[in-house]
């Protein structure tokens, strides 16, 4: 390993896929937006399409066409498309496209009819979460599509929404969203729209409502093995989930210090006694979360070792303790599964105010994404 590595598990994602699957009569989508969570989208992918992936989805086009020329079979779905994206390209690939409103279907018509294909689309309303898709203008979307299904210019794949709250499984607004959901379908059956796939659950409700499985799960951060809110829905041992991440990194340099010195900008942490420091290759420009506290560190030498002082752009500071016999050059693990005593990607949200999703999405592009044989 050179400076820094993320070492992705493929098995540990084939093993949260089955895991699901196991546990819904409903297809699943496997989401792999944001570059599968900052996993790699095509391995990622392909690993979760041999596990059994029905469909893969994404937020942007670009990421849907890069599967599909990466030798992706399986449906796939890019639900964030904002208008002028090349929808010729999304139509010719296969790809089904979200649709979040009337704007966007007449592009998609266009494009369907200058490519002379039929557009495959899953059509998004908007149950309560007030983001993507369609709310008052439900009746007129369903209106202004029926003569594009009569034209063959669109088929009607998919009715879709999202819920805010799943990851509070007794919230009961979801059961709000679950109710207006159907309202919304039923409307659009009397008006002659019959989608063959619903869908509305995120990894959170998959794991915590089957009631909300419809015909389709999105499985999104369970696949990489999290747990959407540890606080609410227990960690991702207890949900028998395996996180995929070990992010890895050297120490640049160790060093002896006595008690008083200040490390980092600002001299925002000071040396309580006589220790040594490691210097760890990794900083906020790598994804790191600036604002951590000495709640996440590195695992060296068969000890943790907390931050000290404020992450830099390319390093950090770890305090190693007087008795550390880590030295310079030896390699950290910054996360992982916790099995080694490490700390894990949940303690590093915690430390640093945030979500798992932030930790593992935010891990940039200098980090190369490793595959180990397993
Ligand atoms: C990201 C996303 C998901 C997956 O959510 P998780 O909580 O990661 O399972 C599902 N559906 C949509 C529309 C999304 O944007």
């Amino acid at each position: 390993m050179s400076r820094a590595c993320a070492e992705v598990s493929l098995s540990a994602i084939t093993h949260n896929l089955k895991l699901i699957k196991n546990k819904t009569d409903a297809q699943v989508l496997a989401v792999v937006k944001a570059d599968a969570y900052g996993h790699g989208l095509l391995p990622v992918a392909i690993a979760a399409q041999a596990a059994g992936a029905d469909w893969l989805g994404t937020a942007l086009l670009e990421e849907a066409i890069e599967l599909r020329k990466g030798g992706i079979n399986k449906p796939i779905i890019a639900w964030l498309t904002p208008l002028g994206e090349d929808f010729k390209t999304a139509i010719n690939l296969d790809i089904d496209l979200g649709v979040s409103s009337v704007e966007l279907l007449e592009q998609i018509i266009d494009a369907a009819k200058a490519v002379k294909k039929i557009a495959r689309v899953h059509l998004e309303v908007d149950t309560g979460m007030s983001r993507g898709g369609v709310l008052d203008e439900w009746d007129r979307l369903v209106a202004s599509i029926l003569a594009a299904v009569e034209a063959k210019q669109i088929k009607v794949i998919g009715i879709w929404s999202h819920f805010a709250r799943a990851d509070e499984p007794n919230e009961e607004m979801n059961q709000a969203q679950i109710k207006l959901f159907d309202e919304k379908i039923d409307l659009a059956v009397k008006a002659g729209i019959n989608a063959q796939f619903l869908h509305i659950a995120n990894t959170a409700a998959s794991l915590s409502n089957k009631l909300s499985h419809k015909n389709i799960i999105r499985f999104g951060i369970g696949l990489y093995g999290l747990s959407p809110d540890v606080g609410n829905m227990g960690d991702s041992k207890s949900l028998g989930l395996k996180p995929a991440m070990k992010l890895k990194a050297k120490l640049n340099l160790v060093k002896s210090v006595s008690a008083g010195a200040s490390v980092g900008y600002g001299g925002t942490a000071v040396t309580k006694s006589e220790t040594k420091l490691g210097v760890v290759t990794l900083g906020y420009a790598d994804g790191i979360p600036r604002n951590t506290n000495n709640l996440a560190g590195v695992f060296v030498d068969g000890n943790r070792a907390p931050i000290i002082g404020r992450v830099s752009m390319d390093q950090f500071v770890v305090d190693l303790g007087i008795n550390s016999s880590a030295k310079t050059g030896d390699e950290v693990i910054v996360f992982g599964d916790g099995a080694a005593g490490e700390y894990t990607i949940d303690e590093w949200a915690k430390a640093a105010g945030t979500i798992n999703y932030e930790i593992v999405t935010r891990i940039g592009p200098r980090v190369p994404r490793i595959y180990p044989r397993e």
